[in-house]
């Protein structure tokens, strides 16, 4: 499927959830498009005296809630369209996990992996200087995605401290330790799934030691979600990064594939260019046949569309945890639902993040930090609340865990649109 329909997709699936809340006609008008966005041209000094030009957005998605929220991607395949999309995901997982935000996200049309250091630090702190006016500790928080990380983060929290001559560590989240970030932000988005698989888990019976898992993208999220079940003792049989994949029965430690993706490959600047597929004793695999695994747990955590009209009859999984936004199309939905394969939906599954950067900007705000076991507790303790919260509405509307999330999100930004009055309202 084309990126081009990544936001029409977006809404299919909030449309499901539409005959479930009663919404007026104003909160549908309000959620139909973003509520703002901007293009910006960020000129940049290449390392070879050269002056590259790149494009980025960032979109408002909606903001009824409270300030919006959203990661900044850098890809080569960044679009409006996949921000937009990205950004009403935001919506809605901010909702999910009951944090007071709305949703917003941001991309740069990169491929990072081709820049120097020094070039990914221009491009990162020009970015901030175009879009200075767009965010703000009370406006938008900005917060790393793929191809962004704390490092990143720092930068451009230190571009909008130098432009507003203040420090205001609360505009931007994922930020390093020691630049006021979170204990407990790095791992939270594999945290936060690992709570949600945990009590799906119970409810479907399913044991670690007898469960097998597979994990698309070892990045941040997929790195941390591997480790965290295998510590468990889930057998992770598969994992893959951008270059393939790597399957074996007996399975994985994650930690290990990590360290030899570090040594065998170079860790140049802030990126590690080895690939999983370089490393241990294994069957290579591709991207597309990890997602056809015979496993019990399949666990996207790369990009959108990964499973659509084309392979979803092929899934054999039991159950697809979403780490990833936008793993699986509309149209693969509908077919994985008569299969009864169980989707854990990314605005549940991998809303940890901006659980924990919802935490960030709270110790910011006061300048008063939390113990990691006390970020940890918090967030379980949310992840937890929710998936009872989306399980209950999943089995009272005999809907599937997707539209029953948007459900519960929909009735909570739908409050917060109707709470200044609607149409109805002001009729009478
Ligand atoms: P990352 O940049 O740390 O890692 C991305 C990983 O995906 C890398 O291992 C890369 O090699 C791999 N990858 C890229 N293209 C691929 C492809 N075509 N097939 C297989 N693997 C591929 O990014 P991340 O932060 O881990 O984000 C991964 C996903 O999780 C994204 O969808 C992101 O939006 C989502 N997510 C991340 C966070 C977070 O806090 N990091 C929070 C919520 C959602």
């Amino acid at each position: 499927m084309e990126k081009n329909g990544l936001l029409a997709n977006a809404q299919k699936q909030y449309e499901k959830a539409l005959k479930y809340v009663k919404l007026s006609p104003d909160s549908k008008k309000v959620l139909s498009r973003p509520k703002e966005l901007i293009e910006v041209s960020i000129p940049v000094r290449m390392d070879s005296g050269k002056l590259e030009v790149f494009t980025g957005y960032r979109v408002h998605y909606n903001d009824a809630r409270g300030p919006t929220k959203g990661g900044i991607r850098y890809h080569p395949d960044v679009s409006l369209d996949e921000v937009e999309a990205l950004s009403f995901w935001m919506t809605f997982k901010c909702a999910v996990v009951n944090i007071p935000f709305g949703g917003a996200k941001g991309g740069v049309i990169v491929d990072p992996k081709k820049l120097s250091a020094k070039e990914l630090e221009r491009l990162s702190r020009g970015y901030i200087d175009a879009i200075y006016g767009f965010i703000g500790p009370d406006i938008d928080i900005p917060a790393p995605d793929v191809y962004t990380n704390e490092m990143i983060m720092g930068w451009m929290a230190d571009e909008y401290n130098k432009i507003s001559r203040k420090l205001s560590p609360a505009v931007i989240t994922g930020k390093p330790l020691n630049m006021g970030g979170s204990e407990g932000r790095g791992d939270a988005t594999g945290k936060g799934a690992y709570y949600v698989i945990k009590e799906a888990a119970k409810v479907w019976k399913m044991s670690p030691s007898k469960t097998t898992v597979a994990v698309q993208g070892f990045g941040n999220a997929g790195y941390h979600i591997a480790k965290l079940l295998h510590d468990d003792g889930f057998r992770i049989v598969a994992l893959s990064d951008s270059k393939g994949g790597i399957y074996s029965p007996d399975g994985f430690d994650p930690d290990s594939i990590m360290q030899a993706k570090l040594q065998k490959g170079t860790v140049d600047g802030v990126y590690c260019k080895g690939t999983v597929c370089d490393v241990i004793r294994h069957k290579k695999i591709t991207n597309g046949e990890l997602l056809e695994l015979d496993v019990d747990i399949l666990i996207p955590a790369a990009l959108e569309n990964q499973i659509t009209e084309k392979n979803a009859s092929n899934i054999k999984a039991k159950v697809i945890a979403e780490v990833a936004n936008g793993p699986t199309s509309p149209e693969a939905d509908e077919i994985l639902e008569k299969k009864k394969v169980h989707i854990i939906p990314d605005i549940l599954a991998n809303a940890g993040g901006v659980t924990v950067s919802y935490f960030e900007w709270v110790q910011n705000k006061q300048g008063f930090y939390w113990e990691k076991e006390k970020v940890y507790e918090r967030l379980q303790e949310i992840m937890v609340r929710e998936f009872k919260n989306i399980y209950e509405i999943h089995l009272k509307e005999k809907v599937d865990l997707r539209t029953a999330a948007y459900i519960l999100a929909l009735k909570r930004i739908v409050a917060a649109i109707e709470a200044k009055g609607t149409e109805e309202y002001f009729r009478k």
